[in-house]
């Protein structure tokens, strides 16, 4: 189906389809006012005011596309980002298997260009650099962007869009494989975006994306991955629109399990005949069919269902309060933020929180103002229930805090409802 690119200057208040330009009327989720994911409290900063945010989701009736309008421009939000993806053994493991895999797949060797957009630190070029493959990073924070060249990662400080793409072709050349892992959601202006993407690739260049994948948000109630760095939520078939109304095709897509479930694109240029489309593509996008992707009516209910979610979490916390038991949190993620201002829990239900990270440990969550302690602080008090609030590391977390069934404690995730662990 064609898609007409419309501007948004009728004078209508009612915000524009970052992708078609049409005017979004239909709410997918009201989620309330939110402060931003990444902003954790300092203790000097428990008396001042905090900046909420709303966190109503559309989605537009003409593409499907799901989105949160832009309230933060993404230079506040990114350019000085406290995620250091090297921190997570499990996300470096799998860049690590994509790198042998997509080079083998492609035939990449000591001719090719690899790129990457949002190359954080650096965590997966060096699987590249460690083959004598050439690379170039394109990173926005600063901050990470620098540890990558301290670690010998060539990086380019910069957001991608149509004229970053021409400077870099420019000076870099136009890369055989151009990546990004959990950026398409990221980005608000996504049309610059992927039209800068058709500019940068070579003439049988392959593009790989990775993103969480909506179909599995809305079956498996994941409505705490909504915060505001995350501008759009994507299905295959509107992905797939997009990429074609900029002159790319997508000839595979693999599935996979991370971050509650995500999809891995492969593109080329339109008129690529070198690419064979695997039919995978049809496939993924016929089972979003079959749930309701591709109607609006499709989308309602969801709303209804992240209620009853909520109610069943305050169901829980408040029969344990009554009944003298003590919840503590485990983790201070961006999902864990969404969550607990959503639900309105604050010390009242959970004494504190505790996290890996010592960025974040002496802080406090933000908006709800939850201790952010040491993971050992749970050894000392003993509590009767830890709250996972990253519940997609939940494995992780169940086998390296197993002690606290020493006392009879035991673990509960909040979602896709609540549950305490056998
Ligand atoms: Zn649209």
């Amino acid at each position: 189906m064609a898609v007409t690119i419309k501007t948004a200057d009728s004078g209508d208040s009612r915000a524009a389809c970052r992708f078609c330009g049409a005017r979004l009327e239909h709410t997918f989720v009201d989620l309330g006012m939110s402060p931003l994911c990444q902003t954790h409290i300092e203790p000097h900063q428990l008396n001042s005011m905090e900046r909420f945010y709303p966190l109503l989701v559309r989605v537009c009736r003409e593409c499907f596309l799901v989105q949160l309008e832009q309230y933060v421009a993404p230079d506040e939000i990114f350019c000085d980002y406290a995620y250091f993806s090297s921190y997570s053994d499990s996300w470096v493991e799998h860049a690590r298997r994509y790198v042998e895999a997509v080079t083998r797949r492609f035939g990449l060797g000591n001719k090719s260009l690899v790129m990457e957009i949002a190359s954080n630190d650096g965590y997966l070029l060096q699987h590249f650099v460690a083959r004598g493959i050439s690379c170039r990073g394109i990173e926005p924070a600063a901050n990470v962007a620098k540890v990558a060249v301290e670690r010998g990662i060539p990086t380019t400080v910069r957001f991608l869009g149509r004229d970053a793409a021409h400077d870099l072709a420019c000076e870099f050349g136009k890369p055989d494989l151009l990546l990004g892992n959990n950026v398409l959601a990221h980005v608000p202006d996504i049309n610059d975006f992927v039209g800068g993407m058709k500019r940068l690739l070579g003439g049988t260049g392959v593009i790989t994306m990775e993103f969480p994948h909506l179909q599995r948000l809305m079956a498996e109630n994941q409505f705490d991955t909504i915060y505001h760095e995350h501008f759009s939520y994507l299905s295959l078939g509107t992905v797939e629109r997009i990429f074609a109304h900029h002159g790319l095709r997508l000839f595979d897509v693999e599935e996979l399990s991370t971050h509650g479930g995500s999809l891995r694109i492969y593109a080329c240029h339109a008129d690529d005949a070198s690419k064979a489309d695997t039919g995978e593509v049809q496939r993924v996008k016929a089972g979003e069919r079959a749930f309701g992707l591709d109607s609006l009516r499709g989308y309602d209910g969801f709303e209804r269902r992240v209620r009853d979610t909520k109610n069943k979490l305050l169901r829980f916390l408040i029969e344990a309060r009554e009944a003298g038991k003590t919840v503590v949190g485990y983790g201070a993620p961006g999902k864990g933020n969404t969550l607990l201002n959503y639900c309105g829990i604050r010390t009242d239900y959970l004494d504190y929180t505790v996290d890996r990270s010592p960025h974040k440990q002496g802080r406090y969550t933000p908006g709800t103002h939850i201790p952010i302690l040491a993971p050992e602080r749970i050894r000392e008090t003993r509590p009767d229930y830890v709250l996972i609030l990253p519940w997609n590391l939940q494995q992780e977390i169940t086998r390296s805090m197993s002690y606290i069934r020493e006392w009879g404690g035991r673990f509960v995730v909040p979602i896709p409802a609540v549950r305490v662990l056998p």
